[in-house]
């Protein structure tokens, strides 16, 4: 029989799982391709830009994933265009993939709202490494400053810090970012004390983690209160900049607060590569049927966080989490295979696992159909379950002794700055040759 080629453009959840489950597929080639070259534990970046965990522990190589699987290779490159009548994949380098069967698992993008050009260097978002190596350094770079700063409002300003958007990154970022100041930060500077470290949490809505129940909401607030997190709701945000974040509460009155560092954690929308494909979208989503194929064209999937897929008798579509993404990815390597096989393709159905969310060091707050838990069992079982979903054993083990470590001793190991150093000012004052004399000399 002929082999078919089965091209999957993203190594994240989905894609992971579509390619890994085609492991063994008769007449089946796999080709990955990934514009990084990681696969990205998202849920984890908030520890990296609070410098609970170093970098590579929540990313692992894509092309080590895939060593022993035989009929799947990997490709570095960024896929651009898509022809679906020839069936040919383009990339930014103008390379071409052929492919039998397209898998689109892309996944999304922060949504800055169509402001990325004004606020986008102001206002960052924790979507990706960069995202939060940037983050952890503005934040350690903020307390250097501080430690210096004879204004006392400079000083203020230095010690602020905004998340926008309660959502499970905002609350978790919020609640990292507070602890990693005062309970952690504010030991090691002389001048600095836990109280005068000020963390913001701006909300549009009424309550924090609205996906989760009243309840467990109302629980995660107290304890974010507890850890000196202040939370406003009510709030629009209009304007973002170095200086801070302006934005109009309830009653209509315009507020600007100075802050050192603003995350933007209000959501996320499909990467433009879904727009390449030609289908019919849902507030950008590619939209597919009950197999995770586009309506049109059953040689291309599309799973996780750039799909919109609704399941049969409801209204919403599934939402943006790891396991939708896994089980989609999973179960198109079932349609693939039963479609080669000639067999007829099976539906995709959605088993919840739940939700769950952190709340600072030892309080969690985690739902799964009417089983509501909080506080630190709750934690436990967010620690284990991530854990054991995080990609390789050397990982799994980085991350339990840096928990581990910070747990028992309140210290924080990646706690490294390396940007606002500068090498190329560092090699002038060891070049030997003289250097001409400036006019000030
Ligand atoms: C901060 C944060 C915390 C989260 N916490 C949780 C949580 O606790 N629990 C949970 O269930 N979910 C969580 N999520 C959501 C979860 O991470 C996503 O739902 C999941 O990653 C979606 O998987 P995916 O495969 O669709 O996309 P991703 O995992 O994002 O993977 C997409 C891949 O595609 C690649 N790519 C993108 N464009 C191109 C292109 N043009 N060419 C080639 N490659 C491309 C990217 O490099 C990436 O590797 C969180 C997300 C974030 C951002």
């Amino acid at each position: 029989m002929r082999e078919r080629h089965v091209v999957i453009v993203g190594a994240g959840f989905g894609g992971l799982a579509a390619a890994r489950a085609l492991k063994g597929a008769r007449d089946v080639q796999v080709t990955v391709v990934d514009r990084e070259n990681h696969h990205l534990f998202q849920p984890l970046l908030y520890q990296v830009a609070t410098a609970s965990l170093p970098p590579q522990a929540i990313a692992s190589p894509i092309r080590s994933s895939f060593r022993r699987q035989r009929n799947a290779r990997v490709v570095l490159g960024e896929a651009a265009e898509v022809d679906r009548e020839q069936r040919i994949l383009t990339l930014r380098d103008g390379s071409t993939l052929r492919y039998d069967y397209l898998v689109v698992a892309a996944g999304a993008k922060t949504n800055y709202f169509g402001k990325w050009a004004e606020w986008g260097d102001h206002a960052l978002g924790v979507k990706d490494l960069s995202d939060a190596i940037r983050i952890r350094e503005r934040i350690l770079l903020a307390f250097e400053a501080a430690e210096r700063e004879e204004d006392p409002e400079v000083r203020a300003r230095l010690l602020t810090f905004i998340a926008i958007g309660a959502g499970p990154t905002g609350v978790e970022m919020a609640g990292a970012i507070s602890e990693l100041g005062r309970q952690v930060l504010a030991k090691d500077y002389r001048r600095i004390a836990p109280n005068d470290i000020q963390v913001l949490l701006l909300e549009r809505g009424d309550r924090v983690l609205s996906p989760f129940d009243p309840e467990l909401s109302a629980r995660a607030l107290e304890h974010l209160e507890a850890l000196g997190v202040t939370a406003r709701f009510g709030c629009s945000v209009t304007d973002v900049d170095a200086e801070g974040v302006t934005y109009t509460n309830r009653k209509g009155e315009v507020v600007k607060v100075h802050a050192a560092v603003t995350c933007w954690a209000t959501g996320v929308q499909p990467v433009s590569f879904a727009a390449k494909i030609g289908a019919a979208t849902h507030r950008g989503k590619i939209v597919v049927d009950q197999h995770c194929a586009l309506p049109s064209d059953r040689h291309v999937y599309a799973i996780g966080d750039i799909a919109h897929f609704v399941p049969t008798g409801e209204e919403r579509g599934l939402p943006g989490l790891a396991p939708v993404a896994m089980q989609q990815g999973a179960h198109v390597a079932k349609a693939i295979a039963s479609d080669v096989a000639g067999k007829s393709r099976p539906t995709f159905r959605y088993v919840d696992k739940g939700i769950m969310a952190t709340v600072g060091r030892s309080a969690a707050v985690v739902e799964v159909g009417n089983f509501r838990a909080w506080g630190h069992f709750a934690w436990l079982t967010w620690c284990f379950v991530h854990v054991m979903l995080l990609i390789g054993f050397a990982n799994r083990v980085l991350v339990m002794l840096a928990w581990t470590w910070s747990y028992v001793t309140m210290k924080r190991g990646a706690r490294i700055i390396t940007s606002g150093h500068d090498a190329a000012h560092e090699n002038q004052d060891l070049d030997p040759r003289p250097r001409p004399m400036s006019e000030s000399q």
